[in-house]
């Protein structure tokens, strides 16, 4: 049977969402040169996104994690499947996340980078689910909460499905 995909948050809503957090780290980076980590892959448009909109000087570096295989459960094992690119250490590190779920992969790499004696560490996510948090996650800069749905589009997939869509969907 073909899945049903319905409209979680739309493409204007999440481009409102981006201006507001790009707004937020401009004013609390300025002269701090920060280092932007997206988690790939399903943080790659807002990352994109989301740096268009900041003017400050800033950095940009990727990671790729995964504690998911092609199903929607979380197995709670993170794995490193790409590395940091530069050194943390000494920078003011922003963790840009597609999504908290359990909040254990990105509890897993702030501990990473705080190991890695980052000069400090702050977490922004697009979408968070606290209805399935496993950790008490801090998120600095959030920009919706989402009820406990698969979602998909806006970068985030599903089995690498649907990351082309512009709205942030659910799957019926
Ligand atoms: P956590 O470690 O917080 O449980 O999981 C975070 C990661 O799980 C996200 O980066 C994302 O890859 C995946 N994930 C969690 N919830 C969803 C969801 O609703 N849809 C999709 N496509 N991935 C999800």
């Amino acid at each position: 049977m073909p899945l049903e995909l319905k409209i979680l948050i739309k493409h204007q809503d999440i481009s409102k969402a981006v201006d507001r957090l790009a707004a937020e780290i401009c004013r609390d980076y300025r002269d701090l040169n920060p280092l932007l980590i997206g988690i790939l892959k399903g943080s790659f448009i807002f990352l994109a996104d989301l740096v268009r909109k900041i003017d400050i000087p800033l950095q940009v570096d990727f990671v790729r994690l995964s504690s998911y295989g092609s199903g929607t459960e979380s197995s709670g094992k993170i794995k490193v499947i790409s590395r940091l690119t530069g050194s943390v250490q000494d920078r003011h590190v922003v963790v840009v996340e597609d999504i908290i779920d359990t909040g254990l992969t990105t509890q897993y790499f702030v501990k990473y980078l705080k190991r890695k004696k980052a000069a400090s560490v702050r977490l922004c996510a697009l979408t968070d689910k606290p209805s399935r948090h496993k950790t008490d996650a801090k998120i600095d800069y959030l920009g919706f909460t989402v009820p406990d749905k698969f979602i998909v589009g806006y970068g985030i997939d599903w089995d690498e499905k649907y990351r082309y869509l512009p709205d942030i969907c659910y799957i019926e």
